[in-house]
């Protein structure tokens, strides 16, 4: 992590700058240190850098300009979207010599088509419009995720985005069908194809897609549409012991033809502290038990009868002994009253104190496994601590947060980190899982993969940085 330090440009060799300013024109590019200065931190405030300039191109032929002459100068580029990554991939190094280059103005929906069950779009354009547009023409794009007010597409195609619709429509990696990248030496390919299938040897956009940054630059992309749903069934039901949660995602998936779009864990710790701390929250059960979780089966059809399937379901799996009590909502008001209970976990558990943050997958099988004994390692490593394990369990991804012991000095508890992170790494790969489900690796978890992935794995990572960023301009020391 870095020291911060007061934003400030670093100059560029006068001919690279002149050529830059030319290329994009005085509304792409700043050095007005007001400017600069939100681009220049991470959201979570753990890395702060310096750039030499912050560059807006207009176009991806003016991206590619920009890269063009930055190699042939080589001075690196660190591009960035919304900002709202968190482990400091979009924030550049401390030195200042980078320029970081805004996907901002790229902003265009290019196409839809509605019955190819496509869209093409720029990489700047924010989450929530591509979202809108599709709406528009009654289809559906299915990436959610809280960011998505401010973080763009291509930042989410950049760090393979998650979010709460994985289980249903999968990963950022599956909504696309196509992209355009800018190269690093400056070439643009053009690979924006609808198609659904084309064998035609390696599928390279998977190389760009969860890069971060680090091979190319993503100008554009053709996504996956799919129908809008018309019926929204949002549940939260009460269990008493994590491994009748598998046993309910299991029943859920049959029952409802694979309708369900998440399944999300809330422990009674993240119920407690978004009660206690967040205003407009409830509890929406009677009585205290030890877990919940938050289903939403989702439909295209109107009238599909999921309803109906999911109420007889849960009370069956009452009537059995696997959930002790449950509720459905009736209106959308209700629904969005119990995902407000889910949202208003992360607040709860920072206006509680300190905490360390993991995004660690397993197999699903494996979740209520991996939380037992990594919340027991931790608790033996350090009495007090509260491990809370929330979020997209039916992805096997948990967010394995650790609150500071109460009363403990929030600074005293941050300098175990390190050893609190290892504890939780380890017992996730031990159980075949990930250190990073969703978030990627940019800096902040560059150093600790070398200690998890196979040697052969990042040689072969190395190789393909090696063969299309041989220079290392594009966004250097992120990633590998
Ligand atoms: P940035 O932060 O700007 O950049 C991220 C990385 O991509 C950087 O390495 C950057 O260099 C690179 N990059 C950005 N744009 C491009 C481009 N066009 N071409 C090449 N490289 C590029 N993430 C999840 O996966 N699931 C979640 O549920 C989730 N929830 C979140 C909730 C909140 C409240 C917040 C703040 C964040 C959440 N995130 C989540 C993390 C974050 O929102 C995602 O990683 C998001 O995809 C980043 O998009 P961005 O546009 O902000 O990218």
């Amino acid at each position: 992590m870095s020291r911060l330090s007061p934003a400030r440009s670093v100059a560029l060799p006068s001919a690279l700058r002149a050529g830059i300013e030319s290329a994009v024109g005085p509304k792409g590019w700043t050095d007005a240190p007001d400017e600069m200065a939100p681009h220049l931190v991470d959201l979570r405030g753990l890395y702060r850098g310096r750039a030499a300039l912050l560059v807006r191109p207009g176009s991806a032929a003016e991206v590619a300009e920009v890269v063009r002459l930055c190699a042939a100068a080589r001075v690196p580029i660190v591009p960035q979207g919304g900002n709202t990554g968190l482990v400091g991939g979009a924030t550049p190094h401390e030195h200042g010599g980078e320029i970081l280059l805004s996907l901002a103005r790229l902003d265009r929906i290019r196409s839809i088509d509605a019955l190819d069950y496509t869209m093409t779009v720029e990489a700047g354009c924010i989450l929530r419009r591509v979202q809108e547009a599709a709406a528009a023409a009654d289809r559906l794009f299915p990436l959610s995720l809280g960011a998505e007010g401010s973080c763009q597409i291509g930042g989410n195609l950049s760090t393979n985005a998650g979010g709460i619709a994985v289980l249903r429509y999968g990963n950022a990696r599956e909504l696309v069908l196509g992209l355009e990248v800018v190269l690093p030496d400056g070439r643009i390919w053009d690979g924006l194809r609808s198609l659904r299938k084309d064998n035609t040897g390696y599928d390279l956009k998977q190389l760009f897609i969860g890069a971060e940054g680090t091979l190319g630059i993503i100008t554009a992309a053709v996504l996956k549409l799919f129908p809008r749903p018309h019926e929204r069934i949002t549940a939260f039901a009460a269990i008493d012991a994590l491994p009748a949660a598998l046993e309910l995602l299991s029943r859920c998936r049959t029952a409802s033809g694979d309708a369900v779009t998440s399944f999300e864990l809330i422990p009674r710790l993240g119920l407690d502290l978004a009660l206690r701390h967040v205003a407009g929250t409830t509890d929406p059960l009677a009585g205290r038990h030890a877990h919940y979780l938050l289903i939403e089966l989702s439909a295209s059809a109107p009238g599909s009868g999921l309803r109906e399937r999911l109420e007889g379901l849960l009370a069956q799996a009452m009537a059995d002994g696997l959930v002790r009590d449950a509720t459905l909502a009736d209106s959308e008001a209700a629904s969005r009253r119990l995902w407000r209970v889910r949202e208003a976990i992360v607040e709860g558990e920072r206006a509680e104190g300190a905490s360390v943050k993991h995004d660690v997958s397993v197999p699903v099988s494996r979740v209520p496994r991996f939380i037992e004994l990594a919340s027991r390692r931790v608790e033996d490593a350090l009495p007090g601590v509260r491990p809370m394990a929330f979020g997209h369990l039916g992805d096997g991804n948990v967010h394995f947060n650790l609150i500071q012991p109460a009363g403990a000095d929030p600074r005293a508890f941050l300098d175990r980190r390190e050893a609190l992170s290892r504890i939780v790494h380890d017992t996730a790969v031990e159980l075949g899982g990930s250190i990073s489900a969703e978030h990627g690796l940019g800096r902040l978890k560059r150093d600790e993969i070398r200690r998890y992935k196979p040697a052969v794995e990042l040689d072969m990572m190395r190789r393909i940085k090696a063969a299309l960023d041989p220079d290392d301009i594009m966004n250097p020391g992120k990633v590998v």
